[in-house]
């Protein structure tokens, strides 16, 4: 993962694939993600492989407004044990 300037918008985010690690951010032993779960309206990317995740923003994607509290419970169960890393910044400040 590089912490390469980056200038995404909202338009852009909703055109990238999920998986896509230049856009959300990789795993830092892999660099790759296996796309992201919601806690709330926080978006959690992840690695399965090596259990890591990283917190990539919150309400960016419409998809946790039609989850359950039930979902989120799932998702922090599954992520519980995952190690946090950190994210290149959505919005650097440098460059927005
Ligand atoms: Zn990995």
């Amino acid at each position: 993962m590089t912490q390469d300037e980056t200038n995404t918008s909202n338009e852009q985010l909703d055109e990238a694939p999920v998986n896509d690690p230049e856009t959300f951010g990789g795993c830092p032993v892999c660099g790759k993600n296996d796309g992201y779960l919601n806690n709330g309206c926080d978006h959690w990317f992840y690695c399965e492989a090596h259990k890591i995740r990283w917190c990539f923003g919150e309400n960016l994607f419409s998809s946790w407004k039609y989850e359950t509290e039930e979902d989120f419970r799932r998702t922090r169960e599954l992520l519980a044990d995952y190690e946090v890393a950190p994210c290149k910044p959505f919005r650097d400040p440098k460059t927005n």
